[in-house]
């Protein structure tokens, strides 16, 4: 039997299969594209083109979850909460039992502390939208950069304090008129994310620190978390994590990898 999760993510949707030992396919599709390429909407509900996508799979249990409220129904799935998702995806991947989640995703942070395997507190921030991965692109546009130029730029960041994912970008184009340097500010730009979320975390502190999400992947966040916490773990596929978990479930409903449990 093989296990389907699915990550209907604000930027891409992620899809894994895995099996009672190991994980077997993943896929990360554009948001845009996975609609408009993947599925067909009958009557309300999503049916995916998993043959297109080049998913190979039979004897399936299919478990989404989505961000927000945009928990759209797939034929044929499950729903779980992104919340539950991610944890299990941590506890999967990770093997802890004990840590603080933060997840920062295209459009929101999750942060949930998780005690012997249970989550005991959590806290979504879907408000802001600079706080999230979304800004970062945003900005990466604007000074004219890739994303992945600008997540490698850490030092002597700009000072940049509008808390406004709008007005920021104003700020930016103040800032590049008074002649910083592109790597300070691209560094700006990641301080001022991490600037964001630090206060967040005050109630969650704990030795660990499992850092998830696309952003997980952002070598300045990386970096500057890693002065807040004893221990920075980013599990193999931090973006994947959700569908990684979402499978997960439907494998430990069926009874299956206690071992992982
Ligand atoms: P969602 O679940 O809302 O679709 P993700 O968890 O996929 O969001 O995260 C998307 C964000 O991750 C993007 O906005 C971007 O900031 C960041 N991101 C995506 N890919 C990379 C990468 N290769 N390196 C660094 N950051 C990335």
């Amino acid at each position: 039997m093989t296990f389907v999760g699915i990550d209907l993510g604000s930027r891409a949707v992620k899809i894994v299969v895995i099996d009672e030992n190991k994980k077997l396919q993943e896929k990360v599709i554009g948001t845009m594209s996975f609609y408009r390429d993947f599925t067909t909407n009958i009557d309300g509900k999503i049916h995916i083109d998993f043959d297109k996508i080049g998913i190979k799979r039979d004897d399936i249990e299919l478990v989404s979850t989505g961000y927000g409220r945009n928990n759209l129904k797939i034929y044929g799935a499950k729903i779980i909460n992104e919340i539950k998702a991610h944890v299990y995806g941590a506890l999967y991947q990770t093997k802890l039992k004990d840590f603080t989640l933060l997840d920062i995703g295209g459009q929101d942070t999750k942060i949930v502390k998780v005690e012997k395997g249970i989550i005991t507190d959590l806290m979504l921030n879907d408000k802001c939208a600079a706080s999230s991965g979304r800004y970062l692109e945003n900005m990466a546009e604007i000074l004219e950069i890739s994303l992945e130029e600008l997540i490698n730029c850490h030092e002597s960041p700009v000072d940049l304090n509008t808390t406004c994912a709008v007005f920021g970008e104003s700020e930016l184009i103040g800032k590049i008129a008074e002649g910083h340097g592109i790597k300070e500010l691209a560094a700006g730009v990641n301080y001022s994310l991490y600037k964001r979320i630090k206060p967040l975390l005050r109630d969650f502190r704990n030795k660990r620190l499992v850092l998830t999400g696309g952003v997980a992947q952002n070598k300045a966040i990386q970096k500057y978390l890693s002065r807040d916490f004893e221990k920075i773990i980013i599990p193999e596929r931090p973006q994947l994590n959700g569908a990684i978990g979402s499978a997960y479930f439907a494998m430990k409903k069926k009874g299956g990898n206690k071992d992982a449990q």
